[in-house]
């Protein structure tokens, strides 16, 4: 339970004239976020619960699925970098200098870390295929920044990696993997906005890639979505307007809509299981390298697009299941706090879902409570008084209810 009196992080009376898009500023005059640098954000108590929740949705899904969670380090040292040539080749990578003339990488992805843990753990194609995935910050060197929150120099990321044995197994997987990110993307509130893309990826491979597109205004990739059969490809993908010509069906009709990255998926082929030297018995006794696939979704990211798709002009409508709670109850004069605290214990509500507006003065009377209870959007409001005390009833969205 979050008791107000004694909440460090409060909401401000006015919006900071701040940020170019509308959910930051709510943001921050809700008190959930701060900047701590450009484009570095600290997550104040009432936002971490948002991503927790968002977070406890991906990793229900993914276990689900059938993958393991593991949590890999941020730094890694730089002979790995080295034997995929990629220390010098990614250019938002950070490199870290460190004691005794050494230098460690900041993690932008994970392939350089993954690879070489499943190589001790795939040994036949009995262990295949197989997934595992973490959580994760990551980190990248940006030169520019856009958009307020949705661009960060450190986000969390969900990244999961599979080894398979032919293209057929991972076709299977992949259409398995499809399925989990509909339905994480439906319960974050976003999945009528979604677009599968195409979208070229420049770090692994030649071939195309598949992105989630969220439809918003605000961002960031223009996104051609073919009128015929609904495949979305990205800029990259359609050089010049006049060039379209959809993938799929061969259809020139387009809509053009922005959108906001939120999923991708890269076919890594061998590259890095080669690298390795990940090896395993087939079943005619030969050694095989197994392919590889990652899959990512923007985590941070995808809460500032729920954030910016909800936001309203004062306050961000949170879908339900991914409020900073559930309960906000108001408790009007101090003389009333020690019955209400025994309505609650009677209400049997889940604790960790409470925020309890347990402050008194004169400052803040019935209508600052309320106005907080709307900033932070909280779905269920009650209210405890001298009026509802009398009648043995607390009231739930305005509406009087006997205990
Ligand atoms: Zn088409």
């Amino acid at each position: 339970m979050i008791r107000l009196s004694k909440f460090p992080f409060k909401t401000l009376k006015s919006i900071p004239n701040w940020s170019d898009n509308k959910s930051t500023w709510i943001l921050l005059q809700a008190g959930f976020i701060r900047q701590t640098m450009a484009w570095v954000y600290t997550y104040t108590t009432l936002w971490l619960r948002v991503l927790r929740k968002i977070e406890k949705i991906v990793r229900e899904e993914m276990d689900n699925y059938g993958a393991f969670e593991t949590l890999m380090p941020a730094l890694s040292p730089k002979e790995l970098w080295e034997k995929t040539g990629r220390w010098d080749s990614i250019d938002v990578f950070f490199h870290v200098p460190a004691a005794n003339n050494k230098e460690y990488g900041l993690n932008s992805t994970h392939e350089e870390v993954v690879t070489p843990l499943m190589k001790e753990f795939i040994q036949s194609y009995k262990d295949l295929p197989t997934c595992v995935y973490q959580i994760q910050n990551k980190f990248r060197n940006e030169k520019r920044a856009k958009s307020g929150i949705l661009r960060w120099r450190e986000f969390l990321m969900k990244d999961a990696y599979s080894f398979h044995s032919s293209d057929e197994d991972f076709i299977n997987y992949y259409e398995w993997m499809k399925d989990v990110y509909l339905r994480i993307f439906d319960r974050l509130g976003l999945w009528e906005d979604t677009v599968i893309a195409l979208a070229d990826w420049w770090t692994f491979t030649d071939k195309f890639s598949h992105e989630f597109q969220v439809k918003l205004d605000i961002w960031e990739d223009d996104i051609y979505i073919c009128k015929s059969c609904g495949l979305g490809h990205n800029k990259e993908v359609v050089d010049e307007e006049s060039w379209f010509i959809c993938a799929e069906c061969k259809s020139k009709e387009y809509d053009l809509e922005k959108a906001s990255e939120i999923w991708n998926i890269f076919p890594l082929e061998t590259k890095f299981t080669k690298a390795f030297g990940v090896e395993y018995l087939d079943e005619n006794n030969k050694m095989q390298t197994p392919k590889m696939w990652c899959y990512g979704i923007w985590v941070s990211r995808a809460m500032g697009i729920v954030a910016e798709k909800y936001a309203t002009e004062n306050w961000i409508k949170w879908p339900e299941n991914i409020a900073p709670a559930k309960y906000y109850i108001a408790i009007i004069w101090e003389e009333n706090l020690g019955k209400a605290e025994e309505i609650i214990k009677k209400l049997n509500l889940d604790k960790d879902e409470i925020i309890l507006d347990d402050r008194f003065s004169r400052k803040i009377g019935f209508g600052q409570k309320m106005a907080d209870a709307d900033l932070l959007w909280i779905p269920n409001k009650i209210v405890i008084s001298k009026k509802t005390l009398e009648n043995n009833s607390y009231e739930l969205n305005w509406e009087l209810i006997k205990i």
